[in-house]
């Protein structure tokens, strides 16, 4: 017999807006939402669609500020913040993947002011209340309702340039908040039903996507997953796989997604003795005959890489990031003690 049925959830107000050619209805949205002059804040590097949905805002454009880095560092806070207070915005609009929309949100944090995200990649963070920021090797993350975008304008026309291989890993970095939500205790029932129909969309579309980045359809059903995994994300609080990958991604360097993707295979493994429900629905999501082994044929159909090795991580970081892993406190189907984090960072290498 299952577990009895006992959980809670807390919903923020959101507007999402989600359809090819969907970003030419920013103007008007933030019309609706008060929002006079925006900021926007994205990733350094021009893209044209970026140019081209500043030019369209007109007089309501109050800047672009390009300083949105990997992990939200401190500094870069810092500069954004300056810019902020100079340009005095209403409102900041994100346009890029997880590291745009989180100086978004560091912005949010620290002046109180509305985020619009129009997310580029499949990270999810769109829809979260969840911010992180990176200082002097350790990155802080924390929950706070200002943070939490208020509109997200889904524009699947705008992710076509994303190339294969960020596609494949920002995805899989989505699919790890999704099997995350589908073992968290107490989760609401929305999380773990947007959970599964995201790794369901998300696994599907990937290899499509990876065989051919101009497939639009299955952009669009890639970023329909990528927005359910960011709502099971926001309703889940993660276990330690998300613990890890912030100790590798914030102490260690290591890139974001690319590290969720190595990770998740090994963390499934050893939480699937606790887990047999949620196992059993991720590998139903996955289409596969265990959930562990779904997620590694997922990560090599996606020509991702396959070892922290191959991401900078090297044999004498294992007992540190063991450590500080240990030293932190997060929810998870199974206790993890160091010498099992020990053993989930050595298979990973
Ligand atoms: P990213 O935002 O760093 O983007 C990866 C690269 O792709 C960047 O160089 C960016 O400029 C480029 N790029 C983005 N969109 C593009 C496009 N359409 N075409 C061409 N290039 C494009 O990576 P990410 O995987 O989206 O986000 C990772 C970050 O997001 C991490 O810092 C992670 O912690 C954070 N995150 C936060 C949450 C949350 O809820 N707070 C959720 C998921 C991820």
């Amino acid at each position: 017999m299952s577990a009895p049925v006992r959980f809670t959830s807390e919903w923020q107000r959101c507007r999402v807006v989600f359809g090819s050619g969907a970003r030419a209805t920013l103007g008007l949205e933030l019309d609706t939402l008060g929002v006079g002059r925006a900021l926007i804040v994205r990733t350094p590097g021009r893209t044209q669609s970026v140019d081209e949905i500043a030019a369209a805002l007109k007089h309501r454009l109050a800047g672009v500020c390009a300083l949105a880095a990997p992990h939200v560092p401190a500094n870069c806070v810092a500069a954004a913040l300056a810019e902020v207070d100079r340009v005095k915005p209403d409102g900041i609009v994100a346009i890029g993947g997880g590291s745009a929309i989180g100086l978004a949100k560091a912005i949010a944090l620290n002046r109180s002011l509305p985020v619009i995200a129009l997310p580029t990649t499949y990270a999810g963070s769109e829809m979260t209340s969840v911010y992180g920021i990176t200082d002097g090797g350790q990155k802080r993350t924390g929950r706070d309702p200002r943070v939490a975008p208020r509109l997200v304008i889904y524009d699947p026309d705008v992710t076509m340039s994303l190339p294969a291989a960020v596609s494949a890993a920002s995805g899989m970095n989505a699919i790890a908040h999704a099997v995350e939500a589908m073992y968290a205790a107490g989760v609401s029932p929305i999380a773990t039903t947007a959970a599964a129909e995201s790794i369901a969309s998300l696994s599907g579309a990937l290899p499509l996507i990876v065989a051919n980045p101009g497939n639009a359809d299955a952009r669009s059903r890639a970023l329909r997953g990528a927005h359910l995994a960011g709502i099971a994300l926001e309703l889940a609080t993660m276990g330690l796989h998300h613990k890890m990958c912030h100790v590798l991604g914030g102490t260690f360097g290591l890139p974001h997604a690319e590290t969720h993707a190595v990770l998740l295979p090994h963390v499934v493994a050893f939480n699937a003795p606790a887990a047999s429900e949620a196992m059993a629905g991720i590998a139903a999501a996955l289409g596969a005959g265990d959930a562990a082994g779904g997620l590694r044929d997922l990560n090599a159909s996606l020509r991702l890489p396959h070892s922290l090795a191959q991401l900078g991580f090297t044999v004498s970081d294992i007992d540190r990031a063991a450590d500080l892993v240990s030293a932190a406190t997060y929810p998870n189907p199974r206790v993890a003690s160091a010498a099992d984090v020990r053993a989930i960072l050595t298979a990973a290498l």
